[in-house]
C-alpha cells in the first residue's frame, strides 16, 4: 500500500471553490520517505506495490463478483498520450474479464447528441458486482466541448450554461452512490513536456504510429484551455461521495501504482462479504453431495 500521506494529498478537497493543476505534482509525487529513497529505488518500490495490488485487486474483484451488491464506476480523463490505455491495461491485468467492462467514448453519434448529455453514458454503467470503466466520460461534455463550444448546438456563451452541467454531474453522481456505486475518478496529469516526448516517440516509433492522431498536435495547442477547463471541472465536481484523484502520470510506474492501490483500497473500504448460505441451501448442498457420492 502506498503511504496514506500521499494518497491524500492526490485528492481534490472537496468544496474547494479553485484549484491549481500547477499545485499537483506530474513526476513522482515524493513524499518525505519516497525522496529519501530516491527516484530509481522509488520506482522499484512502486513497481513492488503495483505487482501486490494487482493481486489484491484480483481478490477484491472476486468479492465484489460473488456479493453482487455494489458496483465500480472508475473514471478515466486526461490529456492525450497520458497513460489512459497503458493504464487499464496494467491494472487491470490481473482481474477476470466477466466482471469488467471498458467503455471508451469518443465523439459522440448524431443518435447520442439527439439525447442529454448523460444519456450515453447512463446506458453503459455496471450492474452490481461489476467494475465498469470509463475511458473518457461525461466529463468530455465539460472539457472538450468547453474548449470547443462549437461542437455543441446549444449556446454556451454564459457561465451558468457549465454551472449547470456541474450541478448535474454531481447529482448524477449522487444518486449512483447511493443506489451502491462506488466511483473513484482520476486525472492522469501528464506534463506537456512528457505529452511531447511521447507524441515524438509515437511518430519515430513505427510500432507506436498507429496511437497517432494528426489531431492531437492540433489539441496540444489548446493545452491552457484544456488545463483551465479540467480545473474548474475538478474543483466543481470533487464531492465527498465521489472525490477526484490528481495521479502524477509523467511516470508510468507511478500512475499504475496510484491507481491500483486507490482501486483496491476502494473496493477494500465497502466491506463486502461471500454471500452465506441459509439452513435450506446447506441441506440441499448436503443432498448434492450425498446423491453424487452414492453414484
Ligand atoms: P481517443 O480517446 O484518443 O481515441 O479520442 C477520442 C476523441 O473523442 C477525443 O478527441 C475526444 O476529445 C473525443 N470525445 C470524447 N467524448 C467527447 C464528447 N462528449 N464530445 C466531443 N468529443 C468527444
Ligand atoms: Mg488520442
Amino acid at each position: 500500500m502506498l503511504p496514506k500521506e500521499l494518497l491524500e494529498r492526490l485528492v481534490v478537497p472537496p468544496g474547494k471553490s479553485r484549484v491549481r493543476l500547477d499545485d499537483y505534482d506530474t513526476g513522482w509525487a515524493q513524499t518525505r520517505e519516497l525522496e529519501e529513497l530516491g527516484k530509481q529505488a522509488a520506482k522499484e518500490r512502486a513497481q513492488d506495490m503495483l505487482r501486490q495490488n494487482i493481486a489484491d485487486l484480483s481478490d477484491a474483484q472476486e468479492l465484489l463478483y460473488a456479493s453482487s451488491q455494489q458496483s465500480v464506476l472508475i473514471v478515466l480523463q486526461a490529456m492525450d498520450a497520458a497513460g489512459k490505455d497503458g493504464t487499464i491495461k496494467h491494472v487491470m491485468s490481473g482481474v477476470n474479464p466477466q466482471g469488467v467492462q471498458v467503455y471508451s467514448f469518443k465523439v459522440p453519434s448524431v443518435e447520442e447528441r439527439h439525447h442529454d448529455f448523460l444519456w450515453r453514458y447512463a446506458k453503459v454503467l455496471p450492474e452490481r458486482g461489476r467494475i465498469g470503466i470509463f475511458n473518457r466520460s461525461y466529463y468530455e461534455d465539460v472539457l472538450v466541448v468547453r474548449v470547443h463550444p462549437g461542437l455543441l448546438d446549444e449556446d454556451t456563451k454564459a457561465k451558468s450554461f457549465w454551472d449547470d452541467r456541474f450541478e448535474d454531474i454531481r447529482a448524477f453522481e449522487r444518486h449512483l452512490v447511493r443506489n451502491g456505486t462506488l466511483i473513484l475518478k482520476f486525472f492522469l496529469h501528464v506534463s506537456k513536456k512528457e505529452q511531447k516526448a511521447r507524441f515524438l516517440e509515437r511518430l519515430e516509433n513505427p510500432k507506436k504510429n498507429w496511437k497517432f492522431s494528426a489531431a492531437d498536435i492540433a489539441e496540444r495547442s489548446y493545452w491552457n484551455k484544456y488545463m483551465e477547463a479540467y480545473e474548474e471541472a475538478l474543483a466543481a465536481t470533487s464531492t465527498k461521495w465521489a472525490p477526484w484523484y490528481v495521479v502524477p502520470a509523467d511516470h508510468k510506474w507511478a500512475s499504475h501504482a496510484v491507481v491500483a492501490d486507490v482501486i483496491t483500497s476502494g473496493i477494500r473500504g465497502l466491506d463486502l462479504k461471500f454471500p452465506e448460505l441459509s439452513p435450506e441451501q446447506r441441506k440441499a448442498l448436503e443432498n448434492a453431495r450425498n446423491q453424487l457420492r452414492a453414484e
